[in-house]
């Protein structure tokens, strides 16, 4: 079975050299293989204010703490996403009100947040779905004028880009994770990026239980409410060494999915998604709406091939009662969406033969 999802590691003489190196070298915390793995990281994204946390969902945590989002206070989200996005937004007590998507990208829909914007609204979390940018023109356009800001959910979406510059670089706010399934994983861990040293500093701070490690524990008097959030030199090395190796692994998810692009036009029943102005996308999933969708994934299942809408609606869960709200868009889409794999595990001759049998019919 060609799967949707693969986790890609180094190979594994010039990893495990590393790692052992760190493993016995006595220092395994939070040290060195961090700076230089946030170096790294920082350097392919574009953005100096670079912070590594241990997981995307940290990451997440300490982008609504700087929004200053509480209890009692409104986050606008979106149903279609993993369950991070939104369990974090109830760990702070807020309540998340579900907007709406656009149906020709499956991402969030500017109009439809703007629509439900309210004085208790303190951030909005967009997510670049399985690879594919958001509408930034248009959540900048928001985020300007009502003063609130937006949490660039990229976990799906390392080496997107908009306007030729990679995402970390558009909002004050976007995270990444490095957790097993995504393009590049440190076994677990994430990224946050920030606009400002000012935010930068702050969330430092948090990420470690308050604690500034540039003072003696002595020294320091915590202030503000933090976390153990910090990377460790294990992950970091994974990463580091993952970087080496990333511009090939990303090319290919992203030359599979240009392929599928043009591969499958013009299919009965098959509808793809359509990608905003100037947006590069970095094909983590390769997203479709299809007619007669569970005819169509038992006919790829029997050629073999994984498809699937990988990610259950988020607003259906029970913890999320209280947010139940009328999407139309949604219902929609959740009928007819699915994955089908583009990473880096499927060769030219794979990717060809998905195509074909797509084209044979269901
Ligand atoms: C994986 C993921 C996260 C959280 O990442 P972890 O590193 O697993 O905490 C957040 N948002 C989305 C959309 C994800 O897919």
């Amino acid at each position: 079975m060609i799967p949707l999802v693969k986790s890609y590691l180094p190979p594994k003489k010039v990893l495990m050299k590393r790692l052992e190196d760190v493993l016995y070298s006595g220092y395994i915390a939070q040290g060195e293989a961090v700076d230089q793995f946030e170096n790294d990281f920082s350097k392919f994204i574009g953005n100096k204010y670079c912070l590594s946390v241990n997981s995307g969902s940290s990451a997440l945590h300490i982008a609504l703490i700087l929004c200053g989002v509480k209890e009692g206070d409104e986050v606008i989200s979106t149903p279609i996403t993993a369950e991070p996005t939104n369990t974090v937004i109830a760990q702070t007590g807020a309540k998340i009100v579900w907007g709406d998507i656009d149906m020709k990208t499956g991402n969030l829909c500017p109009k439809d947040v703007e629509s439900k914007i309210t004085k208790k609204t303190k951030a909005i979390m967009a997510v670049a779905y399985a690879g594919m940018p958001i509408d930034i023109k248009r959540f900048k356009e928001i985020e300007k004028k009502y003063k609130i800001p937006v949490i660039e959910d990229a976990a799906h979406a390392l080496g997107a880009s908009y306007k030729k510059q990679k995402l970390g670089n558009h909002f004050n706010f976007t995270i990444f994770s490095f957790q097993a399934i995504k393009h590049l994983t440190t076994i677990d861990g994430g990224m946050l990026f920030l606009a400002n040293k000012k935010q930068y500093e702050k969330a430092k701070l948090i990420r470690w239980f308050g604690l500034d490690k540039n003072k003696t524990r002595f020294k320091n008097n915590i202030s503000v409410q933090g976390y153990k959030y910090h990377m460790n030199n294990i992950n970091a090395t994974v990463g580091s060494v993952q970087l080496k190796y990333f511009d090939k692994i990303l090319g290919a998810y992203i030359d599979n999915g240009k392929y599928f692009d043009h591969a499958l036009k013009n299919i009965d029943g098959l509808e793809l998604m359509e990608y905003y102005d100037y947006s590069e996308p970095s094909y983590w999933l390769y997203t479709m709406k299809v007619k007669k969708r569970a005819r169509f994934i038992k006919m790829m299942e029997s050629n073999g091939i994984m498809a699937s809408p990988l990610h259950k609606r988020n607003d259906v869960h029970s913890i999320f009662k209280q947010s139940k709200t009328n999407l139309p868009n949604v219902d929609s889409f959740n009928k007819e969406w699915v994955h089908i794999p583009c990473g880096w595990w499927v060769a030219h001759k794979d990717r060809k033969f998905i195509a074909d049998t797509i084209k044979k019919g269901w």
